[in-house]
């Protein structure tokens, strides 16, 4: 195994920095500053602030790493006073900074997934919960040869001893940590529900009925004889939920047959279950392929569990399917 300390300390850094950014926007919100992207998802000053702040950082530790982002500046360039506030919020985070550099820090992220290394990102995962001041996640993760390596995600809101505010690292062959995300607090180790069949389970999936096909879930709940009421969280706080046991299964099942997830939706969350001891795959069972570029082409859905129960889960999901 290489050494990755110095990717995750970079990762952490970064992801720190962009989480203090975004709690900073969430503050000042009083009406959803949000102006419509090509798919109609809400992009923020936070979305920009937050890439910008972690391809700042990664080119400053890391600079042959290309970053495969969300978002680009496109959009940005063109609108003055979206672009004034991204820069301030920014310079709160770093030093006094042009809006020039911020721009080309975000279009640092706009990499193709095709190199033997890189790192891939969603400054805001969940922007529908970061609007409502619920759920949502900084999630990055470094992919080599296809395979998620570290797996680093900032959640500003979850709850953690008595606070809001957890941050979750995985680093691949190692146990899952998790630790306070503002502080220095001493990290602690997480692991999955040990449970030895799927009706005392729990299960999570996205508040966005667009996202995950609710009413399937629920069928495939009764099948398995889940009383409880889902646990519904935006974001890949859902592998968070998993990977210390506030859930036991994450169901994403697709709504629409065209759909392709994406990267930065699951690299850095898979990584946290697994290492903290749980499986995942996607909705048929299959591993998840991260050697097909910016979508996981060949998967359909996500299944995330405590692993002892995800074969039960998936011969359920499968029937609940035809
Ligand atoms: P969640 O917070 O779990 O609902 O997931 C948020 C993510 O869902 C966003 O980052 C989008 O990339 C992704 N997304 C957008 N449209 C869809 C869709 N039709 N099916 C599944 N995921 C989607
Ligand atoms: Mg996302």
């Amino acid at each position: 195994m290489s050494d990755q300390s110095r990717e995750l300390a970079t990762a952490v850094t970064a992801v720190r920095s962009a989480a203090r950014a975004c709690r900073a926007v969430q503050e000042r919100l009083v009406r959803p500053e949000a102006l419509q992207k090509g798919d109609k998802s809400p992009v923020t000053v936070a979305d920009f602030a937050s890439q910008a702040i972690i391809c700042a950082e990664l080119e400053r530790a890391l600079p042959r790493d290309p970053v495969v982002g969300e978002e680009d500046a496109d959009t940005l360039r063109h609108e003055a006073p979206l672009l004034k506030e991204v820069v301030e919020r920014v310079a709160e985070q770093r030093d006094a900074v042009s809006a020039e550099q911020v721009l080309a820090w975000i279009d640092r992220g706009t990499a193709s997934a095709t190199s033997e290394r890189y790192w891939t990102l969603d400054p805001i995962d969940g922007t529908k919960g970061f609007l409502r001041r619920e759920q949502y996640a900084i999630a990055l993760a470094l992919i080599e040869r296809g395979r998620v390596e570290i797996g680093v995600l900032g959640c500003p809101n979850l709850p953690l001893d008595g606070g809001l505010g957890a941050l979750f690292t995985a680093v691949r062959g190692q146990p899952t940590r998790m630790q306070d995300l503002w502080s220095e607090k001493p990290a602690r180790t997480v692991s999955v529900a040990k449970l030895e069949r799927a009706d005392q389970a729990r299960f999570c999936e996205s508040v966005e009925s667009g996202h995950s096909d609710q009413d399937e879930s629920a069928r495939i709940a009764e099948d398995l004889g889940i009383k409880t009421e889902p646990f519904r969280i935006d974001s890949q706080c859902k592998y968070a939920a998993v990977a210390r046991n506030d859930a036991s299964i994450y169901l994403r099942l697709p709504t629409r047959a065209d759909y392709r997830e994406k990267i930065w939706d699951h690299a850095a969350g898979s990584l946290v279950v697994e290492s903290a001891g749980g499986r995942v795959t996607d909705a048929d069972g299959a591993p998840l392929d991260f050697t097909r570029g910016a979508t996981l082409a060949h998967n359909r859905g996500i299944v995330a569990t405590c692993g002892s129960i995800h074969d039960e889960v998936i011969a359920a999901v499968l029937r609940a399917r035809g």
